[in-house]
């Protein structure tokens, strides 16, 4: 990584950065709600909240929202009205996300904005985005990133890193040009001296070896997968499971929507809403065919999804270990184990 343009910053000086950030950018950062922190416009530097590893939500929704309006339509004079397409996005800045949730955002760039299909909405917010991420210099108990390759410090999908050094003090590098236009409009010195850098480089390094637990090989777990689909390692942990769809909700990288029309007498819109293969609904056909009946059914298609198709697809598996599904899952299904006992299992 090149260190041309460190900045360091006494950390108690972040508000301050931030409330220079907010004259050009609106700003969306982890805030406290509770006893967990959740993505929100501050309005203040000193409302961050910077402390916990993850916020409950990740980001996704900030580019795929839970619910949108694709467009409006009338049936009398049938006439579409292309409002909800045309969204105005000022220029934002993300910021305090963590590496697992950058990396998560270019998996969605890859479902969203492809050569083939460019979804015009989530690129407009992608593009007005600028990602400004913090290095982990702690693991959450349920963290599992280098499992799946990553790592504390992973730069991929952020525009700017910031890591902390051990005095206090934040090294800010940034890593792309949208990155270096960000920093260009704060009062930032380019002032990191010989011994910054090196301090950020173990800091780095520090981060990048937290967790020595092996990697998955995601080729090697696809081929698995396929090989085992009718098999009984389907038959457990779907016991248990509440169909909540919490797991999906909270991940960043899950991207299944529906589409509905609601309507009112000659007026009406089209919108594009979350869904979850965890639903039993999720499948069902108007003829009342569910070609996935039961749990255990739906539970397979998550891992399946995840750990098979998307490696076929987008030759990498679609989970960064953030660790959500495995925190909030309410009956305690826990895909580090689900992993484990794939890797582990020798029937078929
Ligand atoms: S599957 Fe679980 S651990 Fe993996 S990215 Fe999604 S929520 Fe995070
Ligand atoms: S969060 Fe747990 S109980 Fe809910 S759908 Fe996911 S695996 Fe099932």
């Amino acid at each position: 990584m090149s260190v041309d343009q460190l900045r360091i910053i006494p950390r108690k000086d972040l508000p301050q950065w931030l409330d220079q950030m907010l004259s050009s950018f609106t700003v969306v950062a982890p805030t406290p709600q509770a006893d967990y922190t959740n993505f929100k416009v501050i309005t203040s530097g000193d409302q961050v909240d910077l402390e916990s590893v993850n916020t409950r939500m990740s980001p996704k929704h900030l580019f795929f929202p839970k619910t949108e309006r694709l467009f409006g339509f009338t049936t009398d004079r049938q006439q579409v009205d292309l409002d909800g397409q045309r969204e105005d996005i000022p220029p934002r800045v993300l910021f305090g996300l963590r590496p697992c949730d950058a990396r998560a955002v270019t998996m969605l760039d890859q479902v969203f904005d492809t050569d083939i299909f460019r979804d015009t909405s989530y690129v407009v917010r992608r593009q007005a985005t600028t990602i400004v991420t913090l290095a982990c210099n702690r693991l959450a108990a349920s963290c599992f990133c280098t499992r799946l390759g990553s790592n504390p410090a992973d730069t991929v999908g952020s525009d700017v890193i910031i890591v902390e050094l051990p005095d206090n003090r934040l090294a800010i590098q940034p890593l792309t040009s949208k990155g270096q236009d960000l920093l260009k409009t704060a009062d930032l010195p380019v002032s990191a001296t010989a011994p910054d850098i090196e301090a950020f480089a173990q800091a780095i390094h520090t981060a990048q070896n937290a967790d020595s637990t092996e990697p998955i090989d995601p080729d090697q777990l696809a081929r698995k997968l396929t090989t085992i689909y009718e098999s009984d390692f389907w038959d457990h942990d779907h016991q248990r499971c509440l169909a909540c769809g919490t797991c999906t909700y909270l991940c960043p990288t899950c991207h299944c929507f529906d589409i509905a029309d609601e309507a009112k007498d000659t007026t009406g819109q089209r919108v594009r809403n979350w869904d979850s293969c965890m639903f039993g609904l999720f499948t069902l056909h108007a003829s009342g065919h569910n070609p996935r009946p039961v749990q255990k059914h739906r539970l397979r298609q998550r891992i399946m999804h995840k750990f098979c198709y998307t490696i076929d697809r987008y030759n990498q598996a679609f989970c960064v270990g953030c660790g959500r599904c495995v925190s909030r899952c309410p009956v305690n299904i826990d895909l580090r184990e689900i992993l484990n006992q794939l890797e582990d299992y020798q029937g078929g």
